[in-house]
């Protein structure tokens, strides 16, 4: 099935000129990019953005990092988009994350993890619709 999820290359994927290269693996894998900008999130932003890990420990933590610096966010569609692409980025904790994975290769540690995905369609529709309105997306 067609489908769409949101990608995120996080401010430490954009602060180590990794965004070619998280490109590369995601047009490899025949998944298209339908919707791109770079953005740096206010704290309250990135507090909306996680607000489903409000008060677990790394919230506080992450809301930090996430609004620390620009993160370029996209809209990815393809087959089966969502799965494939969590797969592309491996786990959350890149010592658990698969070898070849974008977080095992390039992740400092279980936060500054490069990347992000929705994880289900419904949050993927809550996600695309934060960031991006209709006129921002080809197709
Ligand atoms: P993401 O939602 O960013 O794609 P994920 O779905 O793999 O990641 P989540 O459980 O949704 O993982 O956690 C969101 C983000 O919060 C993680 O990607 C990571 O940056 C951070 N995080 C998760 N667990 C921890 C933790 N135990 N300690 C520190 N940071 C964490
Ligand atoms: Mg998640």
């Amino acid at each position: 099935m067609i489908e769409k999820t949101l990608s995120i290359i996080k401010p430490d994927g954009v602060s180590k000129n990794l965004i070619g290269d998280i490109i590369k693996r995601i047009e490899g894998q025949g998944l298209k990019v339908k919707a791109m900008k770079m953005i740096h999130m206010s704290k309250e932003q990135a507090k909306d953005f996680y607000a489903v890990h409000d008060g677990k420990p790394f919230f506080e933590s992450v809301t930090d990092f996430m609004s620390s610096g620009p993160c370029v966010v996209m809209i990815l569609e393809g087959g089966d988009v969502i799965k494939k692409y969590r797969d592309l980025m491996g786990a959350t904790n890149f010592e658990d994350a698969e070898e070849g994975t974008i977080r095992r290769e390039f992740a400092t540690n279980i936060e500054k993890n490069v990347v992000h995905g929705s994880d289900a369609p419904e949050t993927a529709a809550f996600e695309i619709g934060y960031f991006f309105n209709a006129l921002e997306i080809v197709g």
